[in-house]
C-alpha cells in the first residue's frame, strides 16, 4: 500500500492551491481525480463561460457604439466561439495533470472512497496517509419530477457545439443568468423560470433588479413562481409545465444550486457532513483533526468561488506547515458575468442610495445603457461593502474589494496616482 504524507482529494482549484506548496516543502503528496484534472472551473465553469462571453462583449461595445463612430455592430457565431472555448477547455485535464507530475506530485485517476480514517480506496488501489484535504467540489442539482430526466446542466451548456433554438432554464441564480445570457446572445429564444419571486440571491436586491429589467429589455423572458412539475418529451423537443406555465424548448436546463460531493465514504472516516456539505473548524479542520477540507463542498457562509477555494487551500498548506492563526477571510468580491455584469462585495445596506453614473465620463463614452454603483460606509468613513452594475463592474469590483481590506479613504487617495481616464480614477468620487 502506498503511503503519502497529504493526500488531496479532488484536483480544482482549491487542490492545485495547497498540492504545490505542501510538495515544494519536501511533503509526499497525492491528488485523485475522478474526472478531468482541474476541477470544475478551467473545464466546466468560469472559464468556458467568459470564453464565449468575449464576442458578446465585443458586439455590444459596438452596437452602444452605432452611430457613434461605428457603423454596423459585429455578427457573432456561436459554433465559432464553441471551437474557440474548446481550444481553452481541451488541454487543461492533460496539463494539469502534468503539472502535478512535473512538480513531483503523484496522481490518482479514479472514485476515491475512504475505508477508514486513515485510508482512502481508488480503483481497486489502496493509499495510507498521515493528513488528508478533501477538496471534492459541487455538482449540478436535478430536481426529481416526472421528465427530470430530460434535465441538462450548465456542464451539458458548456459543452455545445450548437446552440438550440429554444432554451428553458430553471433557477434564478448567478450561473442562470449567465447561461441564460449567453444563449439569448448567440440568438437563442430564452425563458427563465424561477420558482420564487427572489433572485440572484447574493446581491443586492436593487441593482438585481435593474439587472434583471436590463435582462428582461434586452435578452428573455423572465418569468417568477413557476413551480416546474413535469417534462413531457415529443420528437427530440421537451414540452415543460408548471402551475399557469406551458412551455416548449429543445434544451431545458436545470441551474438550480451545486450540492456539495460528498459522496467519498465520509461515514467509514467518521467525517461529519450534512445536506449543506462538510463542516469544519476556524483552520478548516473536519471533526477528524487530520482530515482538512476546503472550497465548494464545504458547509460555509462565504460564496462558493473559485478564488475562495483557492484562498483556502493556500491557507491549509500554511496551517499544515506550522502556521497556526485561524483563517481569516477577506473581502470576497462576486460577478455575474453577462453583458452588463453585476457585482458585489462586503455588505451594502438595502437603503444605500443609488450612484447614477450613467451620463459620468467612463460610462458615456462606451455609451452605456446603465451603470448604477450602491456602496455603504462604515462610521469611520471606510468602506463597508458596495454593489455595481455595469459594463465595468468587473474591475470596479476588485478595487472596492481592496479598499475594503485596506480601509482606504479619500485620504488614501490623495496619495496614489492612477491612471487616467479610467475605472481606477473614478474612484475620488466614491470614497468620501
Ligand atoms: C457554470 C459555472 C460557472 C462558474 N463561474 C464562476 C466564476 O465566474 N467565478 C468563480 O470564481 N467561480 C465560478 N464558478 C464556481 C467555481 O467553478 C468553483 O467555485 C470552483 O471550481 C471550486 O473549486 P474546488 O476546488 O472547491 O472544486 P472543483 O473545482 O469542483 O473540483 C473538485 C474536483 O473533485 C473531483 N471529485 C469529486 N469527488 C471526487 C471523488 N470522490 N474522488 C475523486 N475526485 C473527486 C471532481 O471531479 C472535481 O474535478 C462557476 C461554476 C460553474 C458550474
Amino acid at each position: 500500500m502506498e503511503k503519502f504524507d497529504v493526500v488531496i482529494i479532488g484536483s480544482g482549484p482549491g487542490a492545485s492551491s495547497c498540492a504545490y506548496p505542501l510538495k515544494k516543502s519536501g511533503l509526499r503528496v497525492a491528488v485523485i481525480e475522478r474526472r478531468l484534472f482541474g476541477g470544475t472551473c478551467p473545464n466546466d465553469g468560469c472559464d468556458p463561460k467568459k470564453v464565449l462571453l468575449a464576442p458578446l462583449e465585443a458586439q455590444a461595445a459596438g452596437e452602444a457604439l452605432v452611430d457613434f463612430g461605428v457603423k454596423v455592430a459585429g455578427e457573432v457565431d456561436f459554433s465559432q466561439a464553441a471551437a474557440f472555448k474548446k481550444s481553452f477547455t481541451d488541454p487543461v485535464s492533460k496539463n494539469t495533470k502534468k503539472g502535478f507530475n512535473a512538480a513531483g506530485i503523484k496522481t490518482f485517476f479514479g472514485q476515491a472512497n475512504f475505508l477508514d480514517a486513515h485510508t482512502i480506496l481508488v480503483d481497486k488501489e489502496k493509499i495510507e496517509a498521515e493528513k488528508f484535504i478533501i477538496a471534492t467540489g459541487a455538482h449540478s442539482n436535478l430536481p426529481k419530477f416526472p421528465g427530470s430526466e430530460f434535465l441538462k446542466t450548465s456542464t451539458d451548456f458548456l459543452a455545445l457545439e450548437k446552440l438550440p433554438k429554444k432554451i428553458i432554464i430553471i433557477g434564478a441564480g448567478y450561473i442562470a443568468f449567465e447561461l441564460a445570457h449567453l444563449a439569448a446572445g448567440f440568438g437563442s429564444e430564452v425563458t427563465i423560470l424561477n420558482r420564487s419571486s427572489q433572485a440572484l440571491k447574493g446581491f443586492d436586491s436593487k441593482l438585481a433588479d435593474e439587472y434583471i429589467a436590463l435582462f428582461k429589455k434586452n435578452q428573455g423572458q423572465y418569468l417568477v413562481d413557476i413551480d416546474v412539475e413535469k417534462i413531457v418529451e415529443k420528437d427530440g423537443r421537451f414540452l415543460v409545465t408548471g402551475g399557469d406555465f406551458s412551455g416548449q424548448a429543445d434544451f431545458v436546463l436545470s441551474a438550480t444550486g451545486r450540492p456539495a460531493n460528498t459522496d467519498l465514504g465520509l461515514e467509514k472516516a467518521g467525517v461529519t457532513f450534512n445536506k449543506k456539505g462538510i463542516v469544519v473548524n476556524e483552520f478548516l479542520q473536519t471533526n477528524q483533526p487530520h482530515i482538512f477540507a476546503l472550497g465548494d463542498v464545504l458547509d460555509k457562509k462565504q460564496a462558493k468561488l473559485t478564488p475562495v477555494s483557492s484562498f483556502e487551500g493556500n491557507y491549509i498548506a500554511q496551517f499544515l506547515l506550522g502556521h497556526s492563526e485561524p483563517i481569516a477571510y477577506p473581502a470576497i468580491p462576486t460577478v455575474l458575468f453577462a453583458r452588463e455584469k453585476l457585482a458585489q462585495v462586503g455588505t451594502v445596506a438595502a437603503d444605500s442610495k443609488i450612484i447614477n453614473m450613467t451620463h459620468w465620463y467612463t460610462a458615456a463614452r462606451i455609451k452605456e445603457e446603465k451603470a448604477l454603483v450602491k456602496l455603504s460606509f462604515n462610521a469611520d468613513k471606510t468602506l463597508l461593502g458596495a454593489a455595481v452594475l455595469s459594463r465595468n463592474a468587473e474591475e470596479l469590483i476588485n478595487f472596492f474589494a481592496i479598499a475594503i481590506d485596506e480601509k482606504w479613504t479619500s485620504e488614501t487617495l490623495a496619495k496614489k496616482i492612477f491612471a487616467y481616464p479610467t475605472i481606477a480614477s473614478d474612484l475620488d468620487y466614491f470614497l468620501q
